[in-house]
């Protein structure tokens, strides 16, 4: 492939790629100034801040958005009250996908072919937005459009309030060779963090060289040595990851030295936490984020989740929709992202149970802290097929991204019942559905495993539908037998 001068001196692909990059970091610029600017603002000019982005937002969906201005049709025009507006959910926006972007251009049968091409994952779409994907536990599949602002602000919150802190980029590091950055996670489909990652690696080759993706689909040996020979500084993956990671290294498999890990995309508990930052001698950083909006709260470095809350409004409810007090666990959340303009949402369920803290933290930060109950699934301990070990472990999102990517099946609770035994429930009531899904979950589950080297595994099908926590009404897709948890 030929390469223009400007793109062979900065290492980019193509100018597009470069007239992004330098886009990108323009945007970022803005962004990181304003975020700056609230940080060192006073409570009342913040609050103000706040409203006018929540009044502009609303303005924007009613006016640009056909999806919202039917939705909203009995609100009169300029409420400033957000809790006057009817809440949305995932299945009713992906039902009225063209409707509810902004864009024209942008039509929900194009975009299921762009996402079903694993060769586009990062691609921009359009030549501007990043498209990502995401199935969660709802059982309907939705997809992301993202715009240049929203991406570049992403990028700045991670910038201005992410602490990495001291422990990256510091003491020990030679300048000649760059901190190298390893990140761990489902990295075959269009997938919000893959999609992210490897956008940045496009628009600035700097990072391109110095990071590497590594799939969570993969045998955990392999990820092992792979993680070996790369020697990353600094790890990104889940909390359920780095339990199986930091198990590695105190058993003398995994020799890498890392200066901070982080995760995101599950609960951390306080003493995997501990037990994580014990075997690896340095700090885990943990942020909370959703497809629908990336980087809302940032843990500080005393474990509390603060929300990015000029950016985004979490709106805790009980199971009947009215607001939940500080202090309390809430049913579900409702969250308004101020970033993104193509794809407006505008108090999207997002079904986290949350408590709020809003009592002053010892870091010095005024935004409130968030906890997250139960987003969180069982690792699995199975027998090993081979002689040289007695089990293997299986990261809860790998086998459900092997459920949902391959075998099509989106709500499922799969549940160990023994040693080498499972049960499948599926909430599906047409009897020729259930066997045709349980047919397919049964084919990709035990390829899957047989790659993972565990002994082959009993699966049934249960008749009852999946069981959701009657406290928090979340569904765990991958249940451990109580035996089976792993040693925290
Ligand atoms: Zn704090």
């Amino acid at each position: 492939m030929s390469i223009d001068p400007i793109s062979a001196l900065i290492g980019a692909a193509n100018p597009w790629e470069w007239w992004r990059g330098v886009d990108d970091l323009w945007r970022w610029g803005v962004h990181a100034q304003a975020i700056w600017a609230y940080d060192a603002a006073d409570d009342d000019t913040r609050r103000e801040i706040r409203r006018q982005r929540v009044a502009s937002m609303i303005e924007h969906a009613r006016t640009r958005s056909a999806f919202y201005r039917a939705h909203w049709r009995h609100v009169p025009p300029g409420c400033a009250d957000l809790s006057a507006y009817p809440p949305v959910n995932r299945k009713l926006l992906m039902a009225g996908f063209d409707d509810w972007v902004v864009d024209p251009d942008l039509r929900k049968a194009e975009l299921l072919k762009f996402v079903a091409d694993p060769g586009r994952i990062a691609e921009p779409y359009l030549g501007k937005y990043a498209i990502w994907t995401s199935s969660g536990t709802t059982g309907v599949p939705g997809i992301y459009v993202q715009d240049a602002d929203a991406l570049a602000l992403y990028s700045a919150l991670m910038t201005c309030r992410f602490e990495l802190g001291a422990s990256f980029g510091g003491a020990g590091r030679s300048l000649a060779e760059p901190a190298r950055l390893a990140f761990v996670a489902a990295i075959d489909g269009h997938f919000a963090g893959v999609v992210s990652w490897e956008r940045q690696r496009r628009l600035h080759p700097a990072i391109a060289a110095s990071s590497r993706a590594f799939s969570i689909l993969q045998p955990l040996p392999r990820l092992v040595a792979e993680l070996n020979a790369w020697r990353p500084a600094f790890v990104a993956t889940y909390p359920t990851m780095l339990t199986l990671l930091a198990r590695e290294r105190c058993e003398g498999r995994l020799a890498i030295e890392p200066q901070a890990l982080w995760c995101g995309g599950e609960g951390l508990t306080q003493a995997d936490r501990a037990a994580i930052e014990q075997a690896f001698g340095c700090p885990v950083v943990e942020d909370y984020g959703a497809s629908e909006c990336m980087n809302m709260a940032f843990a500080c470095r005393h474990g509390r989740l603060h929300v990015n809350d000029d950016w985004v409004v979490l709106e805790p409810i009980d199971e009947q929709g009215r607001p939940v007090p500080a202090g309390q666990p809430s049913a579900s959340v409702l969250i308004t992202n101020l970033a993104n303009r193509v794809q407006p949402l505008v108090r999207y369920d997002l079904s986290d149970s949350v408590t709020v803290d809003d009592t002053p933290c010892d870091c010095g930060r005024r935004q409130p802290s968030v906890r997250i109950e139960g987003r969180r699934d069982d690792v699995l301990v199975l027998p090993a097929a081979g002689h040289g070990v007695a089990s293997v472990r299986i990261l809860p999102l790998a086998i459900e991204t092997v459920i949902e990517e391959e075998a099509g099946v989106h709500r499922f609770q799969l549940t160990q019942t023994a040693p080498g035994a499972m049960s499948l429930r599926l909430d599906l009531a047409d009897e020729a559905d259930r066997a045709a899904a349980f047919a397919s979950v049964r084919r990709a589950v035990a390829r899957f495993l047989k790659g993972q080297g565990a002994r082959p595994v009993k699966l049934a099908l249960d008749s009852q539908p999946p069981e959701a926590n009657p406290v928090s009404g979340k569904l765990r897709q991958v249940r451990a037998m109580p035996a089976a948890q792993p040693a925290r």
